[in-house]
């Protein structure tokens, strides 16, 4: 018999608990604990339970298991927000993920609910977590105005937070026009246009989203103009462009979709016009990061891939040249060209 203590095995035990703290920072986010703390000294929880509506009991419970992972800072004194808290947990600040947040918890909780089904049966849950079965993921968004919105608040937070290392993961500045394709609300476009004042951006999106996009668009005077297009990539013309954008478009489609959408994209891009890629890129081994690896267990009809299945992928459809960037962000960038007609 061993006479030492068993070594403790942290990583298990902190994914044992990993549930309960994702779950703990949802709720805070959803009552908007960070929200009611933003710009106010320390606060009791017995204040906080009255701004929003809930027992004390379990507010200060909610606020005690914030404060143990980081998220808040008690004192004496009552509960305040950490700086990170103040910057991306608060609804409007500047690089908020409040969105994604908010769409984790009544999206992808219930759906990895169902994660031993999922795995069983080998496809999406959304029968047993939402009680219906959609044929297309995004109908599935876009039938009520407040899933659509919620949607939109969770791609727009990614997207803003990702904008700026996709923008400038590649020299962009010898194309005149960019044609964002399932753009969504334009995060992406925007920050091309500043970073590439000569660049023209349109934003090519279902129209269910273009007509909710005047919510997400930022406020400055000076902003350089966003032209937002709305079509079905699958069917409808594609705007002209010299460098066509697919930012987390490719993940979501089974191949004979891709086929479909490359094809076409490649049919209207001229030689030497380009495609930029933005996806969480895998290593060769398909196990890292896990962030991605994690995602698939959603079992959406697409997939994640890594640098060489990209490459192999849009070579198929005539494309050359193909650069990978690793960002270190939360997504990657792969840009190629098209090919030249054979001489
Ligand atoms: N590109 C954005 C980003 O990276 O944040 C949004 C990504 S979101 C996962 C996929 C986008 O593709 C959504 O905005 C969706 O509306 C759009 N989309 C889906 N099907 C489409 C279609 N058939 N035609 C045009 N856009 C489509």
């Amino acid at each position: 018999v061993s006479e030492s203590a068993p070594k403790l095995p942290s990583k298990i035990l902190d994914l044992m608990d990993g549930f309960r703290a994702s779950k703990a920072l949802f709720v805070a986010s959803k009552l908007k604990i960070f929200d009611n703390l933003k710009d106010k000294g320390p606060l009791k929880a017995v204040d906080i339970a009255n701004e929003i509506g809930a027992s004390v009991c379990g507010t200060e419970r909610l606020l005690d298991a914030c404060a143990a992972l980081g998220l808040l800072e008690k004192t004496p004194q009552g509960y305040s927000n950490t700086d990170s808290a103040n910057a991306y947990l608060t609804s409007d600040g500047e690089y908020s993920l409040h969105g994604y947040i908010i769409h984790s918890n009544d999206h992808l909780w219930p759906l990895f609910t169902n994660l031993e089904s999922a795995v069983k049966e080998g496809s999406r849950q959304n029968h047993r977590a939402f009680g219906k079965k959609a044929d297309d993921l995004f109908k599935d968004y876009y039938h009520s105005q407040e899933v659509k919105q919620r949607f939109m608040a969770a791609m727009h937070s990614i997207a803003h937070l990702t904008a700026r290392d996709v923008a400038t993961a590649f020299d962009l500045s010898r194309f005149k026009s960019a044609c964002d394709l399932g753009g969504c609300t334009g995060a992406l476009a925007h920050e091309l246009v500043q970073i590439y004042p000569n660049l023209k951006v349109t934003v090519f999106d279902l129209p269910e989203v273009i007509a909710n996009t005047s919510y997400f668009q930022p406020s400055g005077q000076h902003m350089a103009p966003v032209t937002f297009a709305s079509g079905d990539f699958f069917k409808d013309n594609l705007p002209e462009a010299d460098l066509y954008i697919l930012s987390r478009v490719l993940h979501d489609w089974p191949d004979e979709k891709i086929h479909v959408l490359l094809s076409r994209i490649s049919a209207v891009c001229k030689p030497g016009s380009a495609l930029l890629v933005a996806e969480i890129v895998l290593d060769e081994k398909k196990t890292y990061p896990p962030r991605a690896v994690l995602q698939s267990l959603s079992m959406t009809e697409g997939k994640q891939r890594s640098g060489s299945e990209y490459k192999q992928l849009l070579e198929k459809y005539g494309f050359t040249n193909t650069q990978i960037k690793i960002t270190g962000n939360l997504l990657d960038a792969v840009l190629c060209f098209k090919k030249s007609l054979s001489p």
